[in-house]
Formats: C-alpha cells, sequence, structure tokens
C-alpha cells in the first residue's frame, strides 16, 4: 500500500490567505454597500514596459520561421541572457560567472527547491517573521518536528526574531546551524541588510561550514547607494553563499514567470570540495526542470537592455511613490512604520499593542480596507501588520484616505 508524505501534516493549515478571505467575505456580505480597498497583495499590477513587450514579441516571431525556431533551450538558460545577467552584475561591481548563473522559472520555485541538494540532517536557521516558501519547504523535506502549537515555532529550526530592538534585522545565530535563510530587501518587514550586517553573516556561515541561501527577489528596490544588493558585495560570500533572484517584482513578471539562481563554483559544503554543489544545482535542474519558457528569457533580455532597465525603474519609481503615500498618510494620524523605503513593503506596529489579527479587523471594519495580519508570517509577526505599495495609485490613495478619515485610535 502506498504511504504519503506525513511531513505534509506538519504544514501549519495554510492558514493566512484563506481565512483573510474567509474574514473578507464575510464582512462584504454583511455589508454589501462597503467599498474594499486591497493594502495587502504581493502581487504587481501596472502593465509591461514597451521594450520588455517588444521582446516578448520578439521570442513569440523567433517561433514563427523555422530559421530562427528554438525547442529546449540550454538547460541552465539562454546563453545571452546568462551572459546579460552577469554584466547586469558587474556594473553593481560584483563579479558573477555566466556559468555560476541558473535561469529559472521563478525565485518561489528556485527557494522551495534549493534545499533538495542539502542534506535531511541539517539545522536550518530562519528570519521570524519569514516568506513562507522557506519554512514550509523545509518542513516538507522532514527537516523539522512538529509545530509546537502554543509558541507556533516548529521544532529543530533555529529561529532569528527580527523586532524594532534589532531593526528587524537579526544577529548571527547563538550555536551553530547549517542551512540559513535570509531575505534583503524583506518580505514582509521591508527592512534591508546593511554590509556590515551581511558580512556578519558571511563571517559566521565561514566559520562554521554553513551556507546561506540569499533571496534578492527586491534588490532593485534599493536606491540607498550603500545597501547592498547582492550578497557578493561581500568579500568571500562566493565560498558560502547561493543567490536566488526573479524578475517578477523586478519588471512585473509575477505572471510571466522568469527568475535565476546563483550557485557559485566556489561555494562548498562540510563534506563537498568546490564545484560539487554547483554541479549538483545543475544535476537537479536537468532531471526535474527543463529550462525557462524561450519567449519570456527573451522578455528577461529586454529588461536588462538600458532601455528596459529605464522603464523597469519606472515602474519601481512607481510602487515606491505608492510606499511614500501609505507612509505619509499612516505617520500624520500617528501610528509607528516601518520600511517602505527601499523595499515595497510597510511593517506596521499594531496600535495600542492590539493583536495582528484584531488589528485587521478593526481596519477592515472601520476603513473596509484590507491588509495582512504580520503574525502570518511567523510569531515574530505578531502585533505587526504588512501593508504592501503594490497597487494602483487611486487605489492606494483612497485605501490612505480612509484610513487617515475612519480609523478610531
Ligand atoms: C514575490 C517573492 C518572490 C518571487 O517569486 P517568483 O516565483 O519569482 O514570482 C520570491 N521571494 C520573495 C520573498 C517574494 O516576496
Amino acid at each position: 500500500m502506498a504511504t504519503i508524505n506525513r511531513n505534509y501534516r506538519k504544514l501549519a493549515a495554510g492558514y493566512l490567505f484563506p481565512e483573510i478571505g474567509r474574514r473578507t467575505r464575510a464582512f462584504q456580505q454583511a455589508n454589501p454597500e462597503a467599498v474594499m480597498r486591497r493594502l495587502g497583495i504581493g502581487n504587481t499590477t501596472e502593465a509591461l514596459s514597451p521594450t520588455v513587450i517588444a521582446g516578448l514579441e520578439r521570442g513569440v516571431r523567433k517561433l514563427a520561421d523555422v530559421r530562427t525556431y528554438t525547442g529546449y533551450g540550454d538547460e541552465q538558460g539562454n546563453g545571452e541572457l546568462r551572459a546579460a545577467l552577469s554584466a547586469f552584475y558587474a556594473r553593481g561591481g560584483v563579479t558573477v560567472n555566466p556559468d555560476d548563473i541558473f535561469v529559472s522559472d521563478g525565485a518561489k520555485p528556485d527557494s522551495s527547491n534549493i534545499q533538495s541538494i542539502f542534506g535531511v540532517d541539517n539545522v536550518v536557521a530562519i528570519q521570524d517573521p519569514a516568506y513562507p516558501v522557506y519554512v514550509d519547504s523545509n518542513v516538507i523535506s522532514g527537516r523539522t518536528g512538529e509545530m509546537d502549537e502554543a509558541s507556533g515555532r516548529y521544532d529543530r529550526f533555529v529561529y532569528m526574531p527580527c523586532s524594532e530592538e534589532n531593526g528587524f534585522f537579526p544577529a548571527v545565530p547563538d550555536g551553530k546551524v547549517d542551512l540559513i535563510y535570509l531575505c534583503s530587501p524583506n518580505n514582509p518587514t521591508g527592512a534591508v541588510a546593511t554590509h556590515d550586517q551581511l558580512a556578519q553573516f558571511v563571517q559566521y556561515a565561514r566559520n562554521v561550514g554553513a551556507v546561506i541561501i540569499f533571496d534578492a527577489s527586491y534588490s532593485e528596490y534599493i536606491s540607498d547607494p550603500d545597501l547592498p544588493k547582492s550578497i557578493y558585495e561581500i568579500e568571500g560570500a562566493d565560498t558560502c553563499a547561493i543567490e536566488i533572484n526573479s524578475f517578477s517584482k523586478f519588471a512585473g513578471f509575477t505572471g510571466v514567470r522568469l527568475g535565476w539562481t546563483i550557485v557559485p563554483e566556489a561555494l562548498a559544503a562540510e563534506d563537498s570540495l568546490p564545484g560539487e554543489i554547483r554541479r549538483m544545482w545543475l544535476r537537479r535542474q536537468t532531471t526535474f526542470f527543463n529550462g525557462a519558457s524561450n519567449i519570456v528569457q527573451e522578455g528577461g533580455l529586454a529588461v536588462l537592455s538600458d532601455e528596459g532597465l529605464r522603464e523597469c525603474h519606472q515602474m519601481i519609481d512607481y510602487y515606491m511613490e505608492n510606499a511614500h503615500i501609505i507612509r505619509e498618510g499612516l505617520q500624520s494620524i500617528g501610528l509607528t512604520v516601518y520600511g517602505g523605503d527601499n523595499a515595497p513593503y510597510l511593517w506596521l506596529k499594531t496600535p495600542n499593542g492590539m493583536s495582528s489579527w484584531d488589528f485587521f479587523d478593526k481596519l477592515l471594519n472601520e476603513t473596509w480596507v484590507i491588509g495582512t495580519p504580520g503574525s502570518g508570517f511567523g510569531p515574530a509577526g505578531e502585533g505587526f501588520f504588512r501593508l504592501s505599495a503594490f497597487g494602483h495609485r487611486e487605489d492606494v490613495e483612497a485605501a490612505v484616505a480612509s484610513i487617515v478619515e475612519r480609523l478610531q485610535l
């Protein structure tokens, strides 16, 4: 008889977004006149830029002509795209060998699959709160025990709390861990690690032989020139870190699907020589994945052209202006807000010590605005609330105006 992977039963019941939907629908039914305003989504909303559309169209047209038609491509991704990504890093002063770049269908698949090339006994450290994928992929793979209902923590995970006290970026773990997930700029807190903070993690990882999995999906939202966009800005990071990135938030490719992961040749684990982890990821991808869409990779190339980059940064500026509008509005009524400077998320401290879900209900009832309870991203998110800068300007303005006029504090 077949048996199931019982680790799935350990997962917290995919509770956050369904519960938001349930409460929202119940409120709408009871208040049919209410106009709902969403400030909670982690999804892009603006149209792709003309240069990127032209790139995607080029990709389609190539398939229409037998002389330019292609089937399966290079397994690691189109060589021209990997060279363009390498040049993109070089502009930021970072050397990345195109051979170490693996083009994929997105950062979420890569950040959930990457754990599969590491031993099941590895001790995993995660930021708390965190993007749920890092947690769930390791639970499913058996690197945790059960979740303790009282603390909301999984047995065997090492939690690195991100709080007001540490500016929402953790210190390195006290003991020895093996895999460390870092996300900067951070979803959900909007915090960005400094050069010094990342250097401490790189130092720690090199000392104990740990591997850092660095999710840089929001790197292009960094406008402060002193903040690192890539972990490879830190010397020695190529020996201890994997970096994952995506065109989703960078270029609005959430529905188009394109990302990349860098597994440097120099990277090594406790029981491997340099090069083996890179070859294992190649083996993993060629076994389970047949490459990103050739049409979409043409779109990625267009993103990385001078004109494409200029247009994508206009779109990022638009979202960041939304972030500015949200922050100004909330601060004007005395709320405490973090993030939103170099990331499209704002991390609101709930007023009067309310729980995240109580504040969700209050915001919904009084202002018809829907956000995301911070506790849904981990126990240290309790007492916080995530607001997203993705949205059409008029919707963001209406939501902020509603909060300013109607929230009772
Ligand atoms: C949105 C997001 C991603 C992007 O995932 P894709 O699969 O590339 O769309 C990755 N990591 C974080 C933290 C995100 O918020």
